[in-house]
């Protein structure tokens, strides 16, 4: 039997099987004994919860998610890492893994198919961080029966996504995120807490789905082209960037600002949430 929080243990567990840490898949491990009981806390678990795990590892946390949860699925990319998760988990009847790309797999029909039944589903993981963002959006984006993201990340992408609108760490996947869901950091990580150690520090965050956000927007379309095209260039005051991403001229765009009581001077950091939804709402009411 291997301690997983001893990081003798992972390195004789890893050396058994041959295993090389892979840089590109962002694979940096838990070491830390008090840490995945800790995010696992924040998880608000029952064991009625379902869980999808993105990239179990050695399956440190997938364990400790096993230990609360009525079923974890982890999904897996790396298939070296298979037979060493078969041998850590081997006590557990309720962990199921695939391997394959996250953000390739067809989420529906893994939800469908593994948790067809359950009414309280969440994903939680020690992301890799090369795919963070892309991950965040396809979650959100499915629209599924998943209610919230317990997520490790980079520390400073967890700044952003939890960034509220109006400030300056504030950009496109922080009105993205939302435009879905309530974002915020619940702790911050230290790069001590992995084998091997990252060049950076992480955090914690929690994403809820709310629904209610997004209600009063008229077209999820212009929203989202309202905000990208604004934060694409950020130094830019928007009346500038709305212009050319509208073909609507400078003038009446200045109408439309006025009108939404915004500044014609002002930078997409400026804007709060519902400065935004004005924004793109007025937008609408003029090009359809
Ligand atoms: N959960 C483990 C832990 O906390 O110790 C490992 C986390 S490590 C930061 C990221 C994990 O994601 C690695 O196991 C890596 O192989 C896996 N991974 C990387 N890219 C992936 C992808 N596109 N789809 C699924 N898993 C991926």
């Amino acid at each position: 039997m291997y301690d997983l929080y001893k990081i003798k243990d992972i390195k004789n567990l890893l050396q058994k099987y041959n295993f090389k840490f892979s840089k590109g898949l962002g694979q940096n491990f838990i070491s830390n004994k008090y840490l995945c009981p800790k995010i696992v806390s924040k998880c608000d678990i029952s064991d009625q919860t379902g869980i999808i795990e993105i990239g179990p590892g050695v399956g440190i946390l997938t364990c400790e998610l096993a230990d609360k949860a009525k079923k974890v699925v982890s999904v897996e990319i790396d298939r070296n890492l298979l037979p060493i998760l078969r041998e850590t988990t081997s006590q557990y009847n309720n962990i199921k893994f695939i391997n394959e790309d996250i953000l390739k797999i067809n989420l529906k029909e893994l939800i469908s198919r593994e948790f067809d039944e359950f009414l309280d589903l969440k994903v939680c993981s020690n992301l890799p961080y090369y795919i963070t963002s892309q991950v965040i959006i396809k979650l959100l984006e499915s629209e599924t029966k998943i209610n919230s993201l317990i997520l490790m990340v980079q520390k400073e992408a967890a700044e952003r996504i939890c960034a509220l609108p109006g400030s300056r760490e504030c950009g496109s996947i922080s009105l993205f995120v939302q435009y879905y869901a309530d974002a915020e950091i619940l702790f911050n990580v230290s790069k001590g807490n992995f084998i091997p150690i990252p060049k950076v520090d992480s955090s914690v965050i929690k994403i809820t789905k709310n629904p209610h956000k997004s209600l009063n927007i008229k077209d999820k379309n212009i929203f989202f082209r309202v905000v990208k095209s604004t934060f694409l260039h950020r130094r830019k005051v928007i009346l500038s960037s709305l212009n050319k991403e509208f073909n609507i001229d400078k003038d009446e765009i200045s109408k439309i600002l006025s009108f939404c009581g915004i500044s014609k001077f002002s930078r997409p950091e400026q804007l709060s949430f519902d400065g935004f939804v004005n924004l793109s709402n007025s937008i609408y009411d003029r090009i359809i």
